[in-house]
Parts: structure tokens; C-alpha cells; sequence
């Protein structure tokens, strides 16, 4: 089997049996809205008390905090669960280290299973199954943001053998308002004269998109053709300007392609400015960077992208004042756009209000999806604040090179 069933199980069980109920994890969600089913702690032990209610016989079930749910409070669980960005910023915070992430997913699994979730989902699934993208647009025209560049590399779509693998994702591959992060990273890669191709309509969703959904046993045929076409090109290092597919290539692929290095962007162009592959150059700015969370919280990738804008001269970095490891969700993770967009949207605003503090001129972020939420933000706060990904930060300034 290709991955493993994260179905509910015992410990779980036990897991939620130790929620003190102290409420921090409801403090630091930037979902929780006031209303009960947005709040970790009230899903929690909601949702405690329906699995034993459904598991046990109806007398033992009582006895141990198992009453049954009513109808309504069953529909808000169901709600609330969805209503999640599955940001881990929770499992932060929880003094008894439950892990309320690994809780949600396989709440979400449950549920799915049963039937009960947000029907917007199969939108997911479907695209997933027909065109191998979550938008359901033709497969073959995945790397048409190179046709909208000036100086596109020739040559590296569909190479049948390279060292690298760029692998762009299907959000910045199709969204407009992003492609700039593909285009800035073809072109970092020609900079740091790296063997590479962009697999173009052989690269097929990661299957993040799945995952985040509860519908994990649906990707096996993704995975599946992924891998077969990461085999036949034979290269070294797979490279992710998303997080999202960063963290699902090492989740699930990476055990079965051993001798393959998975590196988020920040990490390569790290140590393309160490080796003196790529030059620094200038970019005279006050920036505020924010962690994704996939790519912090989720994969344990701080350092990298600090280490590559405090190489970029003349680049005054500032700090967030809840970052790292406690950094704020955008409100884009957890497929929120498409069981509950206007709370992503609320999330992004408030966040980019924090960021406001900073007096930054640039939030720097290294995920597709937290730029196109903050853009979205940017549109309705008009803060001034410019967003940008590390990698056009990192291109903008060596071009003044
Ligand atoms: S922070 Fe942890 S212990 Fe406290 S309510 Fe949340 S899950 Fe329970
Ligand atoms: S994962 Fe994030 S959005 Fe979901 S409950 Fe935890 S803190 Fe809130």
C-alpha cells in the first residue's frame, strides 16, 4: 500500500482524553471567529464525545463522557471541522502537546468517509481525477506562464533527462496573479546553471489538495504517476516554490525515491548565495517575512529564507511579532477558499493588519498561496504594503547586478 490508513484510531482517542480545556489553542486560532464549530477546543471535545457515542455501547459510551450529540450539534461539528486552515499554529500552542493537526485530518478522514462534508470538495477530487489539477483545466497547458515571459528559458519543458526538477504545483501554475513566482524561479534556476526541466503536462497535482480534504486515498494514482516520472528522468534534487507540495513530496513520495533531494526554493537559492552560484545584489527595502506554515510549522524550514534575505544587501529585515513557529496563518491552507472562502479572506485581512505593525514596505512570503491571499488582502485594506515571494526578492535584486 502505497500510504498508510490514518483512519481514527485508539490514540487519538487518548490524545483528545487529555485536552485540560484551558482554551490556548482557541486563543492562538486565527480562524476562531466567536462561533462555536471555527473553535479547536469545542471540535475537540465535540467530537470526542460523538466518536464514543458511535464506537461504544450506549451505557459504557455514557460513563465515559460518550453522551450522544444532538442533530444540530452533529451539523456543527461536521461544519466546523471544514472551517479549518489545518495551519498546526494549535498544536503550537497546546500545553499538553496534543497533536491537534494529526486530530483534524483524521476527523476530516472520518467524516468523509461517512459522507458528511462540504459537497465543494468533490470540485477538488474531480479535477484531481479528470485533468490531474485542482481546477479541472487541461493538464497540457500547465506551463503556459512561460509563454507570458520575455526572456522564458528554452528548452526545459519536458527534458527526458535532467539533474533537477522544478516542480511549480498547480496554483502557480495556473492562477494569474501568481505566475510571476514560476517565472521568477525559471529564471533564478538558468542564473545558478543547474541542469533542469519543468515537467509541463507531466506533472501531475501532488495530491495536497486531497490530503487537506480528508480524501488521501483518492491520490494514489497522482503519487503513483509522479513517481513514475521522476524515475524516468533520473534527477537528483526536486526543487518546490510551494510548501504544500514540499511537505507532501517528503510526506509521501520521498520513501520511495531514496537517492532524490526534496528542497523548498528557499533552501536551493540559500546555498546558490553560499557557494557564490547566484549573486546577491541590492534591494534597498524594509521587509517583514512570513513563515508559511507548511513550509514552518509543518516542515521545520525557518532559517533558510532568513538566511537568503539577510544576504541580499541594503534588505532591512524585520520581524512579525508572532513568527517562526507561532506564525499566523494566511487563511489560505486547509482548502478554506473552497468550503469557506470569506473566512480565509477575514483571516488574511487581520493578518496583514499585524503585518502593518511592522511598518514594513515589502511582506515577503515564500508560498503561492499565502501571496495570492495576500494580494486579496492588500485589495480590500489598502495598506501600501507590497507582497512579494522570496524567490522575485531574490531575482529583483540580482538583476541589479
Ligand atoms: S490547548 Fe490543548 S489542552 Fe488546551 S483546550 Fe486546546 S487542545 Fe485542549
Ligand atoms: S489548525 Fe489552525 S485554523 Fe485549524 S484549529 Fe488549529 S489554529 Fe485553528
Amino acid at each position: 500500500m502505497l500510504f498508510p490508513e490514518s483512519q481514527f484510531d485508539f490514540s487519538r482517542l487518548m490524545q483528545m482524553d487529555a485536552c485540560t480545556r484551558c482554551g490556548q489553542c482557541q486563543e492562538g486560532c486565527d480562524a476562531y471567529t466567536g462561533e462555536a464549530n471555527t473553535s479547536p477546543r469545542y471540535r475537540l471535545n465535540l467530537y470526542r464525545r460523538w466518536l464514543k457515542s458511535q464506537r461504544l455501547p450506549r451505557i459504557l459510551a455514557a460513563l465515559v463522557g460518550g453522551r450522544r450529540l444532538k442533530p444540530e450539534q452533529v451539523e456543527s461539528l461536521t461544519q466546523g471541522v471544514f472551517r479549518c486552515t489545518m495551519c498546526a499554529r494549535c498544536r503550537e500552542v497546546c500545553p499538553v502537546k496534543i497533536d491537534t493537526l494529526g486530530l483534524w485530518y483524521s476527523m476530516r478522514e472520518e467524516l468523509v468517509a461517512r459522507g458528511m462534508y462540504p459537497r465543494n470538495l468533490d470540485k477538488l477530487r474531480e479535477g484531481v481525477d479528470e485533468e490531474h489539477n485542482v481546477y479541472n483545466y487541461p493538464n497540457d497547458e500547465r506551463s503556459t506562464w512561460l509563454d507570458f515571459m520575455d526572456d522564458a528559458p528554452e528548452d526545459v519543458v519536458g527534458k527526458p533527462a535532467a539533474d533537477v526538477i522544478y516542480f511549480v504545483g498547480c496554483v502557480a501554475s495556473y492562477s494569474p496573479a501568481i505566475q510571476s513566482i514560476p517565472q521568477a524561479m525559471a529564471q533564478l534556476l538558468v542564473k545558478t546553471g543547474v541542469d533542469f526541466t519543468i515537467m509541463g503536462e507531466k506533472e501531475w497535482c501532488c495530491g495536497f489538495p486531497l490530503f487537506s480534504a480528508g480524501m488521501g486515498q483518492a491520490a494514489s494514482e497522482v503519487i503513483t504517476h509522479n513517481l513514475d516520472k521522476v524515475k524516468e528522468i533520473g534527477a537528483r534534487i526536486m526543487v518546490f516554490t510551494c510548501p504544500s507540495c514540499f511537505r507532501t513530496w517528503r510526506e509521501h513520495y520521498q520513501q520511495h525515491l531514496p537517492g532524490v533531494k526534496m528542497v523548498h526554493s528557499t533552501q536551493l537559492l540559500e546555498e546558490a548565495l553560499k557557494r557564490g552560484g547566484l549573486s546577491a545584489g541590492r534591494f534597498p527595502h524594509k521587509v517583514a517575512y512570513h513563515d508559511p506554515c507548511d513550509l514552518g510549522r509543518n516542515s521545520g524550514v525557518y532559517s533558510a529564507p532568513r538566511e537568503v534575505l539577510r544576504a541580499i544587501p541594503g534588505l532591512d529585515l524585520v520581524e512579525i511579532e508572532q513568527h517562526g513557529s507561532k506564525s499566523h496563518c494566511c487563511g489560505g491552507g486547509g482548502d478554506l477558499e473552497v468550503s469557506d472562502p470569506d473566512l480565509g479572506t477575514a483571516i488574511s485581512v487581520n493578518v496583514l493588519g499585524v503585518v502593518r505593525n511592522t511598518g514594513a514596505e515589502v511582506l515577503v512570503t515564500a508560498c503561492q498561496q499565502c501571496k495570492r491571499m495576500f494580494l486579496n488582502a492588500e485589495v480590500q485594506s489598502q495598506t501600501g504594503i507590497k507582497v512579494m515571494d522570496i524567490a522575485e526578492v531574490a531575482l529583483e535584486a540580482s538583476a541589479g547586478e
